[in-house]
Protein backbone atom coordinates (compact mmCIF):
# COMPACT_ATOMS: atom_id res chain seq x y z
CA UNK A 1 0.00 0.00 0.00
CA UNK A 2 1.48 3.13 -0.94
CA UNK A 3 0.45 6.29 1.39
CA UNK A 4 0.80 9.85 0.48
CA UNK A 5 0.40 12.35 3.41
CA UNK A 6 0.94 16.08 4.27
CA UNK A 7 -0.38 17.65 1.31
CA UNK A 8 -3.48 19.33 0.35
CA UNK A 9 -5.81 16.78 -1.21
CA UNK A 10 -8.72 18.12 -3.23
CA UNK A 11 -11.52 15.75 -2.25
CA UNK A 12 -15.52 16.25 -4.08
CA UNK A 13 -16.00 17.27 0.09
CA UNK A 14 -13.46 19.64 -0.05
CA UNK A 15 -9.75 20.10 0.50
CA UNK A 16 -8.04 17.85 3.44
CA UNK A 17 -5.27 19.87 4.74
CA UNK A 18 -3.29 18.40 5.64
CA UNK A 19 -4.71 15.20 3.96
CA UNK A 20 -3.59 11.76 2.87
CA UNK A 21 -4.97 8.84 0.12
CA UNK A 22 -3.79 5.70 0.82
CA UNK A 23 -3.45 3.58 -2.60
CA UNK A 24 -4.10 0.05 -2.99
CA UNK A 25 -2.46 -0.77 -6.64
CA UNK A 26 -4.39 1.36 -9.35
CA UNK A 27 -7.46 2.39 -7.50
CA UNK A 28 -7.62 4.78 -4.30
CA UNK A 29 -8.21 2.15 -0.84
CA UNK A 30 -9.05 5.31 1.42
CA UNK A 31 -8.51 9.10 1.71
CA UNK A 32 -8.72 11.25 5.45
CA UNK A 33 -7.55 14.43 6.67
CA UNK A 34 -4.98 14.82 9.54
CA UNK A 35 -2.30 11.97 11.09
CA UNK A 36 -2.66 8.74 9.05
CA UNK A 37 -1.69 6.90 11.81
CA UNK A 38 1.24 5.01 10.04
CA UNK A 39 4.64 6.49 7.80
CA UNK A 40 4.03 7.78 4.58
CA UNK A 41 5.71 6.63 1.68
CA UNK A 42 5.61 10.39 0.12
CA UNK A 43 5.66 13.29 1.97
CA UNK A 44 3.54 16.11 0.48
CA UNK A 45 4.39 18.82 2.62
CA UNK A 46 3.70 21.71 0.89
CA UNK A 47 2.13 20.42 -2.25
CA UNK A 48 -1.14 19.99 -3.43
CA UNK A 49 -2.55 16.68 -4.79
CA UNK A 50 -5.53 17.40 -7.43
CA UNK A 51 -7.68 14.73 -9.47
CA UNK A 52 -6.02 13.65 -12.89
CA UNK A 53 -7.37 15.84 -15.20
CA UNK A 54 -9.76 14.80 -17.88
CA UNK A 55 -8.99 17.04 -20.86
CA UNK A 56 -12.28 16.46 -23.45
CA UNK A 57 -10.79 19.06 -26.38
CA UNK A 58 -7.23 18.03 -27.83
CA UNK A 59 -5.87 18.26 -31.04
CA UNK A 60 -2.03 17.49 -30.32
CA UNK A 61 0.71 18.69 -28.25
CA UNK A 62 4.60 18.06 -27.56
CA UNK A 63 5.06 18.99 -31.14
CA UNK A 64 3.09 16.18 -32.31
CA UNK A 65 -0.81 16.13 -33.31
CA UNK A 66 -3.88 13.51 -33.66
CA UNK A 67 -5.03 15.79 -36.80
CA UNK A 68 -2.25 14.63 -39.25
CA UNK A 69 0.73 12.84 -39.21
CA UNK A 70 1.06 8.86 -37.97
CA UNK A 71 -0.03 6.58 -35.24
CA UNK A 72 3.77 7.35 -33.85
CA UNK A 73 2.59 10.95 -33.91
CA UNK A 74 -0.74 10.68 -32.34
CA UNK A 75 0.97 8.25 -29.10
CA UNK A 76 3.44 10.91 -29.35
CA UNK A 77 0.60 13.51 -28.68
CA UNK A 78 -0.98 11.97 -26.09
CA UNK A 79 2.10 10.68 -24.12
CA UNK A 80 3.07 14.24 -24.06
CA UNK A 81 -0.63 15.60 -22.28
CA UNK A 82 -0.38 12.32 -19.94
CA UNK A 83 2.85 13.73 -18.63
CA UNK A 84 1.21 17.06 -18.02
CA UNK A 85 -1.46 15.64 -15.58
CA UNK A 86 -4.16 14.73 -17.99
CA UNK A 87 -4.71 11.20 -17.18
CA UNK A 88 -7.70 11.02 -19.62
CA UNK A 89 -7.95 12.64 -23.03
CA UNK A 90 -10.31 12.44 -26.06
CA UNK A 91 -8.24 13.25 -29.67
CA UNK A 92 -10.67 15.64 -31.15
CA UNK A 93 -10.11 16.17 -35.26
CA UNK A 94 -11.05 18.75 -37.13
CA UNK A 95 -13.09 19.58 -40.61
CA UNK A 96 -11.55 17.53 -43.28
CA UNK A 97 -12.11 15.53 -46.21
CA UNK A 98 -14.51 12.71 -45.49
CA UNK A 99 -12.19 10.03 -46.69
CA UNK A 100 -9.34 11.55 -44.05
CA UNK A 101 -11.57 12.00 -41.20
CA UNK A 102 -12.62 8.28 -41.49
CA UNK A 103 -9.11 6.89 -42.06
CA UNK A 104 -7.96 9.44 -39.08
CA UNK A 105 -10.68 8.42 -36.98
CA UNK A 106 -10.27 4.50 -37.67
CA UNK A 107 -6.46 4.80 -37.06
CA UNK A 108 -7.13 6.41 -33.57
CA UNK A 109 -9.52 4.05 -32.60
CA UNK A 110 -6.74 1.42 -32.80
CA UNK A 111 -4.81 3.95 -30.13
CA UNK A 112 -8.36 4.14 -28.34
CA UNK A 113 -8.79 0.27 -27.61
CA UNK A 114 -5.21 -0.01 -26.31
CA UNK A 115 -6.29 2.58 -23.61
CA UNK A 116 -3.90 4.73 -25.23
CA UNK A 117 -6.74 7.87 -25.56
CA UNK A 118 -10.62 8.01 -24.43
CA UNK A 119 -12.21 8.12 -27.69
CA UNK A 120 -12.97 10.75 -30.15
CA UNK A 121 -13.91 13.81 -30.39
CA UNK A 122 -15.04 14.83 -33.95
CA UNK A 123 -15.07 18.93 -34.35
CA UNK A 124 -16.32 19.34 -37.65
CA UNK A 125 -17.13 18.41 -40.42
CA UNK A 126 -21.29 19.69 -39.67
CA UNK A 127 -19.74 23.30 -39.05
CA UNK A 128 -20.73 26.62 -39.80
CA UNK A 129 -18.30 28.49 -42.37
CA UNK A 130 -19.44 31.95 -40.42
CA UNK A 131 -17.97 30.87 -37.12
CA UNK A 132 -15.20 28.50 -38.58
CA UNK A 133 -12.63 30.03 -36.12
CA UNK A 134 -9.44 28.32 -37.27
CA UNK A 135 -11.40 25.39 -39.23
CA UNK A 136 -11.02 24.78 -42.98
CA UNK A 137 -14.51 25.62 -44.60
CA UNK A 138 -13.74 24.09 -47.65
CA UNK A 139 -14.59 20.77 -46.49
CA UNK A 140 -17.67 21.95 -43.99
CA UNK A 141 -20.88 19.98 -44.73
CA UNK A 142 -24.19 19.94 -43.70
CA UNK A 143 -25.30 17.59 -41.64
CA UNK A 144 -26.35 14.05 -42.65
CA UNK A 145 -27.09 11.01 -41.28
CA UNK A 146 -25.15 8.68 -43.40
CA UNK A 147 -22.06 10.80 -43.11
CA UNK A 148 -22.62 10.60 -39.33
CA UNK A 149 -22.59 6.83 -39.31
CA UNK A 150 -19.76 6.59 -41.73
CA UNK A 151 -17.75 8.47 -39.33
CA UNK A 152 -19.19 6.43 -35.64
CA UNK A 153 -18.50 2.78 -38.05
CA UNK A 154 -15.07 3.88 -38.26
CA UNK A 155 -14.47 4.82 -35.04
CA UNK A 156 -15.82 1.72 -33.92
CA UNK A 157 -17.22 2.59 -30.68
CA UNK A 158 -14.85 5.06 -29.68
CA UNK A 159 -16.17 8.27 -30.79
CA UNK A 160 -17.23 9.99 -27.54
CA UNK A 161 -18.36 13.69 -28.79
CA UNK A 162 -19.50 15.39 -31.97
CA UNK A 163 -19.73 18.96 -32.40
CA UNK A 164 -22.04 20.55 -34.76
CA UNK A 165 -24.21 23.83 -35.69
CA UNK A 166 -27.60 23.54 -35.09
CA UNK A 167 -28.52 26.03 -37.60
CA UNK A 168 -27.42 23.76 -41.03
CA UNK A 169 -30.01 21.85 -42.53
CA UNK A 170 -30.38 18.61 -41.19
CA UNK A 171 -28.68 18.81 -38.16
CA UNK A 172 -31.49 17.32 -36.00
CA UNK A 173 -31.40 14.23 -37.26
CA UNK A 174 -27.92 14.29 -36.56
CA UNK A 175 -28.51 15.32 -33.07
CA UNK A 176 -30.76 12.29 -32.89
CA UNK A 177 -29.05 9.73 -33.67
CA UNK A 178 -26.24 10.31 -32.44
CA UNK A 179 -27.99 10.86 -29.33
CA UNK A 180 -29.29 7.32 -29.91
CA UNK A 181 -25.61 6.32 -31.01
CA UNK A 182 -24.64 7.43 -27.38
CA UNK A 183 -22.28 9.72 -28.51
CA UNK A 184 -22.57 13.22 -26.78
CA UNK A 185 -23.44 15.98 -29.29
CA UNK A 186 -21.72 19.27 -28.47
CA UNK A 187 -22.61 22.66 -30.10
CA UNK A 188 -20.07 24.34 -31.21
CA UNK A 189 -18.75 26.57 -34.39
CA UNK A 190 -22.20 27.88 -34.74
CA UNK A 191 -24.23 30.79 -35.78
CA UNK A 192 -26.84 29.92 -33.88
CA UNK A 193 -29.96 31.66 -32.16
CA UNK A 194 -31.08 31.29 -28.80
CA UNK A 195 -34.20 29.73 -30.09
CA UNK A 196 -32.37 27.01 -32.41
CA UNK A 197 -29.88 26.26 -29.61
CA UNK A 198 -32.94 25.55 -26.78
CA UNK A 199 -33.99 23.15 -29.91
CA UNK A 200 -30.88 21.63 -30.02
CA UNK A 201 -30.86 20.91 -26.93
CA UNK A 202 -34.75 19.45 -26.50
CA UNK A 203 -33.47 16.86 -29.61
CA UNK A 204 -30.41 15.53 -27.45
CA UNK A 205 -27.37 17.93 -27.33
CA UNK A 206 -25.85 18.30 -23.94
CA UNK A 207 -22.72 20.13 -24.44
CA UNK A 208 -21.36 22.96 -25.34
CA UNK A 209 -18.10 23.41 -27.06
CA UNK A 210 -15.34 25.99 -26.00
CA UNK A 211 -18.46 28.13 -24.86
CA UNK A 212 -18.13 31.75 -26.60
CA UNK A 213 -15.11 30.88 -29.11
CA UNK A 214 -16.93 30.32 -31.94
CA UNK A 215 -20.45 31.23 -31.56
CA UNK A 216 -21.91 34.67 -31.98
CA UNK A 217 -21.33 37.07 -29.24
CA UNK A 218 -24.34 37.00 -26.74
CA UNK A 219 -26.54 40.45 -26.98
CA UNK A 220 -29.26 41.08 -24.20
CA UNK A 221 -32.33 40.62 -26.85
CA UNK A 222 -30.87 38.13 -28.65
CA UNK A 223 -28.37 35.61 -26.17
CA UNK A 224 -27.45 33.15 -28.86
CA UNK A 225 -25.94 29.60 -28.53
CA UNK A 226 -23.87 31.30 -25.23
CA UNK A 227 -27.09 32.30 -23.60
CA UNK A 228 -28.83 29.02 -24.34
CA UNK A 229 -25.95 26.89 -23.26
CA UNK A 230 -25.51 28.32 -20.66
CA UNK A 231 -29.04 29.02 -19.29
CA UNK A 232 -30.01 24.70 -19.70
CA UNK A 233 -29.34 22.30 -16.53
CA UNK A 234 -28.26 19.92 -18.85
CA UNK A 235 -25.60 21.03 -20.66
CA UNK A 236 -21.79 21.25 -20.06
CA UNK A 237 -19.98 24.18 -20.95
CA UNK A 238 -16.64 23.88 -21.79
CA UNK A 239 -13.76 27.02 -21.22
CA UNK A 240 -10.47 27.55 -22.80
CA UNK A 241 -9.58 29.33 -19.57
CA UNK A 242 -5.81 29.90 -20.77
CA UNK A 243 -5.73 33.63 -20.51
CA UNK A 244 -5.71 33.76 -24.56
CA UNK A 245 -9.21 32.37 -25.79
CA UNK A 246 -10.98 34.09 -22.94
CA UNK A 247 -11.30 37.55 -20.92
CA UNK A 248 -11.06 36.23 -17.23
CA UNK A 249 -14.66 38.14 -16.81
CA UNK A 250 -16.08 35.58 -18.92
CA UNK A 251 -14.44 32.17 -17.53
CA UNK A 252 -16.00 34.13 -13.98
CA UNK A 253 -19.51 34.78 -15.32
CA UNK A 254 -19.35 31.28 -17.48
CA UNK A 255 -18.18 29.31 -13.73
CA UNK A 256 -20.60 31.57 -11.71
CA UNK A 257 -23.61 30.71 -14.16
CA UNK A 258 -22.61 27.45 -15.13
CA UNK A 259 -21.67 26.14 -11.44
CA UNK A 260 -18.80 23.68 -11.29
CA UNK A 261 -20.82 20.87 -11.93
CA UNK A 262 -21.44 21.95 -15.66
CA UNK A 263 -18.42 24.10 -15.90
CA UNK A 264 -15.82 21.77 -18.39
CA UNK A 265 -11.95 23.46 -18.56
CA UNK A 266 -10.27 22.31 -21.38
CA UNK A 267 -6.82 22.81 -23.37
CA UNK A 268 -8.35 22.96 -27.19
CA UNK A 269 -4.24 22.11 -27.75
CA UNK A 270 -2.70 21.94 -30.61
CA UNK A 271 0.78 20.74 -31.75
CA UNK A 272 2.65 23.50 -30.12
CA UNK A 273 1.57 23.09 -26.74
CA UNK A 274 4.69 22.49 -25.03
CA UNK A 275 6.91 23.71 -27.40
CA UNK A 276 8.44 26.79 -28.96
CA UNK A 277 7.02 29.74 -30.76
CA UNK A 278 7.24 28.92 -34.84
CA UNK A 279 4.89 27.34 -37.82
CA UNK A 280 2.47 24.46 -36.95
CA UNK A 281 0.53 22.79 -38.82
CA UNK A 282 -4.46 22.50 -37.34
CA UNK A 283 -5.30 19.66 -40.01
CA UNK A 284 -5.23 21.80 -43.26
CA UNK A 285 -4.31 25.02 -41.96
CA UNK A 286 -1.03 26.09 -41.18
CA UNK A 287 -0.66 28.15 -37.86
CA UNK A 288 1.78 30.30 -36.86
CA UNK A 289 2.56 30.47 -32.75
CA UNK A 290 4.22 34.08 -31.44
CA UNK A 291 4.40 34.91 -27.42
CA UNK A 292 2.52 31.41 -27.03
CA UNK A 293 -0.30 32.43 -28.91
CA UNK A 294 -1.13 30.62 -32.12
CA UNK A 295 -2.97 32.07 -35.11
CA UNK A 296 -4.43 30.77 -38.49
CA UNK A 297 -1.66 32.00 -41.81
CA UNK A 298 -3.00 33.02 -44.71
CA UNK A 299 -1.39 32.48 -47.93
CA UNK A 300 0.21 35.26 -48.20
CA UNK A 301 1.45 35.04 -44.80
CA UNK A 302 -0.22 37.20 -42.49
CA UNK A 303 -1.26 36.13 -39.17
CA UNK A 304 -5.49 36.05 -38.39
CA UNK A 305 -7.86 34.41 -35.93
CA UNK A 306 -6.63 32.85 -32.91
CA UNK A 307 -6.23 29.15 -33.51
CA UNK A 308 -6.30 26.33 -31.16
CA UNK A 309 -4.14 26.75 -27.81
CA UNK A 310 -0.59 25.79 -27.30
CA UNK A 311 -1.82 25.58 -23.61
CA UNK A 312 -1.87 22.34 -21.30
CA UNK A 313 -5.17 21.30 -19.33
CA UNK A 314 -2.69 21.54 -16.75
CA UNK A 315 -1.79 25.27 -17.41
CA UNK A 316 -5.65 26.34 -17.87
CA UNK A 317 -6.16 25.09 -14.43
CA UNK A 318 -3.63 27.15 -13.40
CA UNK A 319 -4.68 30.04 -14.97
CA UNK A 320 -8.48 29.67 -13.73
CA UNK A 321 -7.27 29.66 -10.06
CA UNK A 322 -5.24 32.70 -10.28
CA UNK A 323 -8.92 33.84 -12.55
CA UNK A 324 -10.25 33.49 -9.16
CA UNK A 325 -12.17 30.30 -9.65
CA UNK A 326 -12.25 28.31 -5.95
CA UNK A 327 -9.61 25.20 -6.12
CA UNK A 328 -12.82 22.53 -5.22
CA UNK A 329 -14.40 24.02 -8.11
CA UNK A 330 -11.51 24.17 -10.80
CA UNK A 331 -11.02 20.54 -9.75
CA UNK A 332 -14.53 19.84 -10.69
CA UNK A 333 -14.26 21.28 -14.27
CA UNK A 334 -10.91 19.67 -15.09
CA UNK A 335 -11.93 16.31 -13.57
CA UNK A 336 -14.70 15.29 -12.33
CA UNK A 337 -17.16 17.01 -14.43
CA UNK A 338 -15.52 15.85 -18.03
CA UNK A 339 -15.40 12.42 -16.15
CA UNK A 340 -19.11 12.34 -15.88
CA UNK A 341 -19.33 13.58 -19.84
CA UNK A 342 -17.39 10.92 -20.76
CA UNK A 343 -19.60 8.26 -18.67
CA UNK A 344 -16.40 7.64 -17.03
CA UNK A 345 -17.33 9.01 -12.94
CA UNK A 346 -17.79 5.36 -11.68
CA UNK A 347 -13.41 4.91 -12.56
CA UNK A 348 -11.92 8.45 -12.69
CA UNK A 349 -12.26 12.03 -12.20
CA UNK A 350 -11.89 12.64 -8.21
CA UNK A 351 -9.81 11.50 -5.04
CA UNK A 352 -12.80 9.22 -3.12
CA UNK A 353 -12.18 5.55 -2.63
CA UNK A 354 -12.71 2.70 -4.96
CA UNK A 355 -12.09 5.24 -8.07
CA UNK A 356 -8.63 4.96 -10.33
CA UNK A 357 -5.45 6.56 -8.48
CA UNK A 358 -5.31 9.07 -11.52
CA UNK A 359 -3.79 11.84 -9.32
CA UNK A 360 -2.01 15.21 -9.98
CA UNK A 361 0.98 16.63 -7.39
CA UNK A 362 1.14 20.12 -7.99
CA UNK A 363 4.14 23.05 -6.33
CA UNK A 364 1.66 25.91 -4.31
CA UNK A 365 1.68 27.71 -7.84
CA UNK A 366 -0.04 24.97 -9.57
CA UNK A 367 2.55 23.49 -11.59
CA UNK A 368 2.34 19.61 -11.97
CA UNK A 369 5.71 17.77 -10.41
CA UNK A 370 4.02 14.55 -10.72
CA UNK A 371 1.54 12.23 -12.38
CA UNK A 372 0.05 9.12 -11.63
CA UNK A 373 -1.91 6.81 -13.48
CA UNK A 374 -3.59 4.09 -12.44
CA UNK A 375 -1.25 3.82 -9.48
CA UNK A 376 1.89 4.03 -11.31
CA UNK A 377 3.93 6.91 -11.43
CA UNK A 378 4.81 8.67 -14.89
CA UNK A 379 8.51 7.99 -15.37
CA UNK A 380 10.64 9.75 -13.18
CA UNK A 381 8.12 11.86 -11.96
CA UNK A 382 8.08 10.07 -8.58
CA UNK A 383 11.55 11.54 -7.57
CA UNK A 384 10.53 14.86 -8.25
CA UNK A 385 8.30 14.97 -4.91
CA UNK A 386 8.55 14.15 -1.36
ZN1 LIG B 1 -10.69 22.45 -31.14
Amino acid sequence: MLLLAGGRVVTPDGVLSPGWIRLAGPVIDAAGSGDPGEQPSIDLRGQWVLPGFVDLHVHGGGGASFTEGSSDEARKAAAFHRSQGSTSLLASLVTAPLAELEARAAMLAGLAGEGLIDGLHLEGPFLSPARRGAQDPRYMIAPDVGVFARLHAAARGHLRVITLAPELPGAFAVIEAATRAGVTVAVGHTDATADVTLAAIDAGATHATHLFNGMRPPHHREPGAVGALLDRDEVTCEVIADGVHLDDIAVRLAARAAGPGRLVLVSDAMAAAGMPDGRYQLGSMRVTVAGGVARLLDDSGVAGAIAGSTATLARVVRHAIAAGLAVPDVAAAASTTPARVLGLAGRTGALRPGLAADLVVCDDDFRPRAVMRHGQWRPGAADEIG
